[in-house]
């Protein structure tokens, strides 16, 4: 029999009736002749209010070991409710949590990796008939048995897993828009469903910032070749597939798939640094080492007889403190003469296997950019991606201009089943 593997997400288990509606949706499935795993994720906003909640207690609420066995509890609440709505429907169902699904992970508290699966209660489960649900974004140490997370947005990485463990036929996606956009529906009104997507643009969306899908999520979908279909828990529309291209196999790729949003990065610009072989490197090492992933970087090379330099990059909003303090405390070791950040940035990038091979793709976007009236202040580009970084509250309306600009606009309005967007 195959196996589907589902994953809900915050917004379609968000109430009592939508749990029964997505039990009525895993029985479907069942009755259609398949295995069904179902993956949840914490009820509508709970994960927040539990950070809330931590935030009124402690200042310590990053990545930690009781923040984590907190957090995991809004996991077991959906996945307890959802198996009890199935039996009351008359179907056979049966809730894990992470460490009794068998997914060990390192001990990185707050972004822990799979370490390894072993899925053997869970295939047993599945095969005396029952629904198995599995809590989403959960595992333990394989270190020491402690509760592990593996970050905002994990439920995906737990479905992708556990599909490429069980080589499962598909694993679903389901959320509360209809499938991947062409823009966040609720910044783009007009933006597009696409019927299909492959696995690289979909990475590049993901780490521009598109929230539909995890991006490790998609990682470990690319790696394990997990055919993916995202689609809403509300609606029949079979949403949209993820494919990875099979080598050899040339498809017809769009120029553009879609427009991305990032409001959750800051700049930070090191100012007078000799410009000499390794000071960049110097710089970054220091970042590395307080633990920051970068993205965009942009060096103006000195003019004048001093032999200076300015190095700006972006890096997410919460490691911008702990990176200046890095830098700030090795200033007179590495020698420049000071150093400024701004948390009011926009990044906003274009996505399209189809750029590898179209020329004017950057002419068009700073084009239209530029006829709103809107600077550019960083550019970085990739095969088939191109970033740039705007002010904060210019964001929305260039997301806007853009995807008009590159005919991206659909004729009617796009639906939003529910979900809060926060
Ligand atoms: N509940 C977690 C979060 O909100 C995990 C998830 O939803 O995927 O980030
Ligand atoms: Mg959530």
């Amino acid at each position: 029999m195959p196996l589907i593997v589902q994953k809900y997400g915050g917004s379609s288990v968000s109430d009592a009736d939508k749990i029964k509606h997505v039990a009525a949706r895993a029985l479907e499935s069942q009755a259609a002749g398949n295995e069904v795993l179902v993956v949840v994720s914490a009820m509508g906003d709970t994960t927040d209010e539990l950070l809330d909640l931590a935030s009124s207690v402690t200042t310590e609420t990053q990545g930690n070991r009781e923040l984590d066995i907190l957090l995991t509890a809004g996991e077991r609440i959906s996945m307890s409710l959802l198996a009890m709505a199935i039996k009351e429907q008359g179907g056979k169902a049966m809730s894990f949590t992470g460490y009794q699904a068998g997914i060990s992970t390192d001990s990185e508290h707050g972004s822990a990796r799979i370490w390894k699966i072993d899925p053997s209660r869970i295939q047993e489960a599945l095969k005396e008939g029952n629904i198995v649900v599995v809590a989403g974004f959960q595992g333990f140490s394989f270190e020491n048995g402690d509760t592990t997370t593996l970050g905002r947005g994990g439920s995906d990485t737990t479905a992708v897993a556990l599909a490429a463990a069980l080589k499962a036929e598909v694993c679903e996606i389901y959320s509360d828009v209809d499938g991947v956009y062409t823009a966040d529906p609720r910044i783009v009104p007009r933006a597009h469903k696409l019927a299909q997507i492959d696995l690289d643009s979909m990475l590049e969306l993901s780490s521009s910032g598109a929230k539909i899908l995890f991006i490790r999520a998609v990682e470990f979908a690319r790696r394990h070749r997990v055919p993916l279909r995202v689609r809403s828990t509300f609606s029949a529309d079979p949403g949209t597939l993820v494919y990875s291209s099979k080598d050899g196999e040339e498809m017809e790729e769009p120029v553009v798939s879609g427009v991305a949003t990032d409001n959750t990065q800051s700049k930070i610009t090191v100012i007078g640094l000799p410009d000499r072989p390794g000071k960049a490197a110097e710089v970054f090492q220091i970042v590395a080492e307080a633990g920051a992933n970068i993205d965009m970087i942009v060096q103006n090379v000195s003019t004048t007889e001093n032999h200076l330099s300015d190095i700006s990059f972006t890096l997410p909003h919460n490691d911008r403190h702990k990176v200046v303090e890095a830098l700030k405390a090795k200033q007179s070791e590495v020698g420049f003469e000071s150093i400024s950040y701004d948390d009011e940035i926009g990044k906003l990038s274009i996505v399209g296997a189809g750029m590898k091979t179209s020329s004017g793709v950057s002419a068009k976007l700073f084009g239209s950019l530029a006829k709103a009236g809107i600077n550019i202040e960083m550019i970085s580009t990739s095969e088939i991606r191109i970033s740039v970084v705007t002010r904060a509250d210019q964001l929305k309306e260039a997301t806007r201009i853009v995807h008009t600009a590159f005919e991206l606009d659909a004729a009617e309005t796009a639906v939003i089943y529910a979900g809060s967007g926060r």
